[in-house]
């Protein structure tokens, strides 16, 4: 039996397509490791890992023990998320000996895209396999691996990201931290790991040829950058726990009829914005169930929803939605027949959930590689993106404008029926075989 391990890094974007694709992988008589980072930095990471394990007994965990680097706390300015990376990278050496201690002797390792640099000169070293999971989108990664070529003087008072045969990337999409000139961690990632892939052995990236065609085409004929190993489109992967939370408020609502607003597991919003999106809600008459955040790290999130949106708002929009802010398992959301539309920041996996899953999505990307992923939304036909809306956090998009958005959104039948045919390419295009339910596989 083949023995492959794999070594996810920080934060739940990252962590959910590893455990997906290793639940996926079991079905093929492989022997499974995950190396998980520990400890882990958000709550909800320590507690999937801790669900994924007692539901695949199959698969092993190992623990990374990361360094206690005290005298790493980051600049205050930085993503707490990337400051997790770089304890990660900075205790990358100790893999060595952990991965030739794993029995039988690994056949591959699969490695997330952040810790490209530090890892695949440890397993060239010891003769191991090494291929790069990418957890964002194709065209993301055109950005990820070029980045390098193009930072110089000349890189931050360009218009666009030019590739050859792909249509510019805007310099309004990039994410803003990689235009900056002083060094942040974000840009020393990209700009680092993007060129240690073409040392990999192979890239794999959960997306569909049928999506992302042009992307992979030009990764794969060399015109992004020379040397890459090749490029697999691995398909959407499926959840891999079966529904496990009662939803008894949206088995009430009618169907179709529920917009589910989410920016994912690390976006906290402004009060004044929270304050115009419940206001934006509740203007467009439309019914909904609205996940609230106004902290990036879940452990350090010790407030009431009346804090945070005020006592006048938590009591209004208790007429038309629910309102809560705990973490609620997004695909069980998004598979309930009673929701109808998707207000999200297009992190990868939130799209490639709507995607599975036929939700119509209203784009609204707050950071990093959110904005390239919401020009997907339009482009394949999944919903609508206004892209004259900002980053999160500089300009403040008013109610009106939310709720304007919103009724074309939900009131547009069309939309829907686009977001049905994205879910039916999605299902046909899956790559990996295996044992597939509708709602996912465990
Ligand atoms: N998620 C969830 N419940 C929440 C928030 C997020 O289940 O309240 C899941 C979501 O389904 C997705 C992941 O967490 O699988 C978030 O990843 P994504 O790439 O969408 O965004 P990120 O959180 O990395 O910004
Ligand atoms: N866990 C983790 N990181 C953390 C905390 C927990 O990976 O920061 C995992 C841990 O490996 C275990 C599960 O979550 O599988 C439960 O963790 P707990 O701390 O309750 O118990 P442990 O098994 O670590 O003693």
């Amino acid at each position: 039996m083949s023995h492959i391990a794999l070594l996810p890094s920080s934060g739940m974007g990252h962590l959910t397509p590893f455990l997906r694709l290793a639940a996926l992988l079991t079905v093929h008589n492989i022997k499974i490791t995950i190396i998980t980072p520990y400890p882990t930095f958000s709550l909800a990471e320590s507690q999937v890992l801790f669900h994924f394990f007692s539901t695949f007994p199959q698969i092993r965990q190992e623990k990374l023990h990361l360094l206690p680097l005290d005298n790493f706390s980051g600049n205050s300015e930085e993503d707490p998320f990337y400051c997790h990376i770089e304890v990660i990278r900075r205790s990358s050496h100790l893999l060595s000996s952990l991965l030739s201690s794993l029995s039988p002797p690994l056949a591959a390792l699969i490695t997330d895209m952040s810790l490209t640099a530090s890892v695949v000169p440890i397993t060239k070293a010891l003769n191991i396999p090494n291929y790069i999971f990418f957890t964002s989108s194709a065209q993301m990664l055109t950005l990820f691996i070029s980045f390098h070529t193009k930072a110089n003087a000349n890189s931050y008072e360009m218009d666009a990201l030019q590739i050859p045969t792909l249509e510019p990337i805007p310099k309004s999409w990039i994410p803003p931290p990689l235009l900056q000139d002083s060094n942040n961690l974000l840009k020393t990632y990209i700009t680092e790991n993007g060129k240690e892939m073409t040392k990999s052995d192979g890239i794999l990236v959960n997306t569909l040829e049928s999506i992302e065609e042009e992307s992979l085409a030009a990764l794969n004929g060399g015109k992004v950058i020379l040397g890459l190993p090749s490029v697999t489109a691995i398909g959407l992967l499926p959840p891999c726990f079966n529904k496990c939370q009662s939803l008894a408020w949206l088995d009430t609502q009618p169907i179709g009829s529920v917009l589910y607003v989410s920016f994912g597991s690390r976006t906290a919003m402004s009060r004044e914005q929270l304050k115009e999106l419940g206001d934006g809600l509740m203007r467009s008459g439309y019914r909904f169930l609205w996940v609230v955040k106004d902290k990036k790290v879940d452990r350090e999130d010790d407030k009431d929803l009346e804090d945070v949106i005020g006592n006048e708002l938590t009591e209004s929009v208790k007429e038309r939605g629910l309102v809560v802010k705990h973490w609620l398992n997004q695909e069980n959301i998004l598979s309930h027949p009673a929701v109808g539309g998707f207000l999200s920041h297009c992190g990868w996996n939130s799209l490639t959930e709507a995607m599975w899953l036929g939700v119509r999505v209203l784009a609204w990307p707050q950071h990093g590689d959110q904005k390239i992923n919401a020009s997907l939304v339009e482009r394949i036909g999944l919903g609508i993106w206004e892209s004259s809306w900002g980053w999160g956090g500089k300009d403040i998009v008013k109610g009106q404008q939310i709720a304007e958005k919103v009724s074309e959104l939900m009131g547009n039948e069309l939309l829907r029926m686009k977001a049905v045919s994205v879910r039916e390419k999605a299902r046909a295009g899956m790559e990996l075989g295996g044992t597939r339910e509708d709602e996912g596989i465990g």
